[in-house]
């Protein structure tokens, strides 16, 4: 642990000694890629490479440079195809077993070794721990049933000495009341987890009389949380947002948040590259835009060597004002999350910007979900209270300004379908934009719903709903797909 410390103070500093622990830590890498059936061969490319062992840092920032270039890059269909290959030890050996999401492709395996663990913990805890401490009390409310996040957010609080509890609504009735109870009677004023839950929570609060929770922050993570998205949270819970860390199951936790809510690189257990057009190069001082390349530095048991995590990101190239040394970078979702409707490139931001304005008067959105059809569009929307019909007519009037060949409804629901809570599992398009066109769309919806949509979309002269959707439509009661 002492050692590993050494090492986060030394990326934090940016002293130069960095890039020479990089090179002891990518040689161990590579000692532990060589026994994986993953990426055994690929680290062949190595092998009649001549490299002088550097004797000072810069050396061997270049050294590092030299010998990433030679090494082939993994991509997330390899890994996917074959997981357990990339594990050197046997599952036993590890402490916890999890995987990565499996929703949008096969699940990856991604099980925790004690070394990676603590590790893990170290590195965000040394950032939180900048912002939050003893005297702080956190509500964890991540249900990842496979996913390790809200486990090792746990080790995070403990490691740094902020009491939390980790709850999760009942299973049958999704029922937030006790949640919301233990918030107020424990004065906890951080919640962790995603936006689209905290929303629920809110919804369900407001539909139920309850008092909307209170807090001074919110950690969230793994969903696209805007600049619109996180101004709509802070207003309706009166905390700050951060965005507080980024990474996935298969990588561990590649940046954390600071104190000013930028994410920075954790450069002591991670190389970063960034691929384009013009190939990959490691991430240096100076601004950048691409797709993340990784090599785990601190996955003995799991080594990724050059694994392309298909995420898109911006590296700021400037120095955080929090004052850390490590690289700043800004997750841009993946690259098929901007939404193609009707013939116009829309993107999240461009929706909830004139879903949440920076001045809002009257009812309030609280939740959205975009139905497309052809050219027809109906935004689904959860409210604070009953909006009249010229609220209606003022919201889709500045929505239409979005797309305006095409026609739009708002319809104000009870409650948004269920997968526009998962967010975190499927990606922002995944999750908010159900495309009709696509047969298997309306297995999706529950009832009622799909009877909103369906009279809509009749309203919307749409009645020309393709026959082959029209009989792929389930039967009443049919469970989501
Ligand atoms: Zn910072």
């Amino acid at each position: 642990m002492r050692s590993h410390l050494r090492g986060i103070r030394t990326a934090q500093s940016g002293a130069d000694e960095l890039r020479a622990l990089q090179f002891d830590k990518l040689i161990k890498t590579l000692e532990a890629a060589a026994s994986s059936d993953l990426t055994a061969s690929s680290v062949q490319a190595l092998r009649d490479c001549d490299l002088r062992y550097p004797w000072n840092g810069t050396q061997a920032g270049l050294v590092v440079a030299e010998m990433l270039a030679r090494l082939p890059l993994l991509g997330r269909g390899a890994l996917r195809a074959k997981a357990r290959a990339a594990l050197t030890m046997t599952p036993a050996e590890f402490v916890h077993y999890y995987e990565s999401s499996g929703t949008t492709g096969d699940a990856v395996a991604a099980p925790k070794a004690l070394h990676d663990l603590v590790v893990n913990t170290m590195n965000i805890g040394e950032m939180w721990g900048r912002f939050l401490g003893p005297g702080d009390s956190a509500l964890i409310l991540i249900n990842g049933p496979f996913a390790p996040a809200g486990y090792q957010f746990e080790k995070v609080l403990e490691y740094i000495g902020v009491m939390s509890t980790r709850l999760w609504t009942d299973n049958v009735t999704g029922d937030y009341t006790r949640i919301l109870d233990i918030t107020r009677e424990l004065h906890i004023n951080t919640f962790v987890g995603t936006a689209s839950r905290l929303l629920e929570m809110v919804q369900f609060a407001l539909r139920s009389g309850c008092a909307v929770p209170r807090f001074s922050r919110l950690l969230l993570m793994a969903e696209q949380t805007g600049p619109h998205l996180a101004r709509h949270l802070e207003r309706l819970t009166g905390a700050r947002v951060y965005v507080c860390s980024y990474g996935a199951s298969e990588t561990g936790t590649v940046a954390v948040a600071c104190e000013d809510g930028q994410l920075h690189l954790q450069e002591q257990s991670y190389l970063a590259e960034i691929h384009d057009d013009d190939g990959a190069r490691l991430i240096a001082d100076g601004p950048d835009r691409g797709e993340l390349v990784l090599t785990t530095l601190d996955l003995p048991a799991r080594p990724l060597v050059r694994y392309r995590t298909g995420d898109l990101v911006e590296v700021t190239g400037k120095r955080c004002e929090c004052g850390l040394a490590t690289p700043v970078i800004r997750p841009l979702g993946r690259a098929q999350d901007v939404l193609a409707f009707n013939g116009i490139q829309i993107r999240q931001e461009d929706v909830e910007a004139l879903l949440w304005p920076s001045d809002p008067t009257g009812v309030v959105v609280l939740n959205y979900m975009l139905v497309l059809s052809g050219d027809l569009a109906v935004c689904l929307v959860t409210t604070d209270r009953r909006p009249d019909p010229d609220w209606h007519t003022a919201l889709e009037r500045r929505l239409a300004t979005l797309s305006p060949a095409s026609r739009l409804a708002v319809r104000v629901v009870e409650a948004l379908p269920p997968l526009s809570n998962m967010g975190s599992y499927v990606g922002w398009k995944l999750s908010r934009v159900l495309d009709l066109e696509d047969n298997s769309a309306w297995h999706r919806l529950p009832e009622p719903i799909r009877a909103v949509l369906e009279q809509t979309l009749t309203e919307l002269d749409a009645v020309a709903i393709p026959t082959a959707r029209a009989g792929s439509r389930p039967h009443e009661g049919a469970v989501l797909s």
